[in-house]
């Protein structure tokens, strides 16, 4: 007998990322070909006729897997019974405009959508939020939730991090993505982040020993990390933005759907990255929601813990940390906590 669909809402959906996502969604690529979809797209009244084109094109694909799809500027309608939901229509940084007003405008954002859900969605509800500042984004919706939806219910992107950190590597040791495993992401979506590799393993040689091997010493190996590596990571939307001539739309999708399915069928023991609620781990304040390694078995996320940093691993990832805190207090100054 087939499977009941699942309801899976998108806001931000007329938007580029959520034109990306949508069909990938539809087709079967977040959830596998055994899972039919119903989809719920969010946006408000200024994208919403971009998403009823969508939403026209999804039924010329004829998609097998797809029931239906709704549109709404409701909140409330569009997370009602919601099982997933990816947050994604943010308010961009406008020109001049300061960091305490783009929090301010995005806890007007989702706060009201945490809430909602809290109130309407699947009593086993997931969302991650991809729109910026994500990591914050996510912490204001989760507090909203409570008490219909536990905060831990909410992640944040951080997998475009860790897939760019593992294809800088694959080319940088000349072997193929599937042949690294234990790269990790630590800290906030932004340039602060710290790709780790550390832990790392590349056909089960350690990443820092394959480096070395391949650049000529463990110095080098250091040079490459520090000059090469970790900016790249860290700055890679910038550097898709001036040679694309427009943001990351494919890769950010790409790494939402791989975020989503990870969380629901697992990750078979496997090590990736997702910003989840902290409740202490590696001393991040609780509450927070920061990047770590995790794991999944299918019932959502769990921090891998017991990792040793060393001492310049460490105040990298608490820098980020503190740029997390600093985010949340101006949040807090804004009442919205
Ligand atoms: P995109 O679809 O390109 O991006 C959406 C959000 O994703 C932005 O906040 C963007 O952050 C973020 N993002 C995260 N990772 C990446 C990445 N790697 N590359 C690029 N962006 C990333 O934006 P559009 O303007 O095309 O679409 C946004 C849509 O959201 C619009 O249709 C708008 O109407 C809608 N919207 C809906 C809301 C709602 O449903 N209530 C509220 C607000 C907007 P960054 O800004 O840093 O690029």
């Amino acid at each position: 007998m087939a499977s009941a669909p699942v309801t899976v809402t998108i806001t931000g959906a007329g938007g580029q990322i959520g034109y990306a996502l949508l069909f990938r969604i539809a087709a079967g690529d977040m959830l596998g070909p055994d899972r039919p979809v119903r989809l719920r797209l969010l946006e408000i009244p200024q994208g919403m006729r971009a998403a009823e084109g969508a939403a026209l094109e999804l039924q010329d694909c004829a998609f097998p897997l797809l029931h239906d799809v709704e549109l709404s500027d409701d909140p409330r309608v569009a997370f009602d019974g919601c099982a997933i939901a990816l947050l994604v229509g943010a308010r961009p940084r406008g020109p001049g405009m300061e960091r305490a007003d783009l929090l301010a405008a995005n806890a007007g954002i989702f706060g009201p959508q945490g809430a909602a859900i809290g109130e309407v969605a699947d009593d086993d509800v997931r969302a991650v939020v991809v729109g910026n500042p994500a990591n914050t984004n996510a912490l204001i919706a989760a507090a909203a939730a409570v008490p219909g939806v536990p905060a831990d219910r909410f992640s944040a992107l951080t997998r475009l991090d860790h897939n760019r950190a593992v294809g800088q590597l694959a080319v940088t040791l000349g072997v193929l993505p599937g042949a690294l495993r234990g790269v990790a992401i630590w800290g906030n979506h932004s340039a602060t982040q710290f790709p780790d590799v550390a832990h790392a393993t590349v056909d089960g040689m350690p990443v820092p020993d394959a480096l070395a091997e391949r650049l000529g010493g463990r110095e080098a190996a250091l040079a490459w990390l520090d000059d090469v590596f970790i900016p790249r990571v860290a700055k890679r939307g910038a550097e898709i933005i001036e040679v694309r001539g427009s943001s990351s739309v494919a890769s950010a999708a790409n790494a939402a759907i791989e975020h989503v399915r990870d969380e629901q069928l697992g990750t078979g023991g496997a090590t990736t990255s997702a910003a989840v609620v902290s409740r202490g781990e590696y001393g991040v304040p609780e509450g927070l929601v920061c990047s770590f390694p995790v794991t999944s078995d299918g019932e959502g996320y769990r921090i891998v813990e017991g990792l040793e940093l060393d001492a310049r691993s460490r105040a990298r990832f608490e820098a980020s940390v503190d740029e997390l805190a600093a985010e949340r207090d101006a949040v807090a100054a804004l009442g919205v906590l």
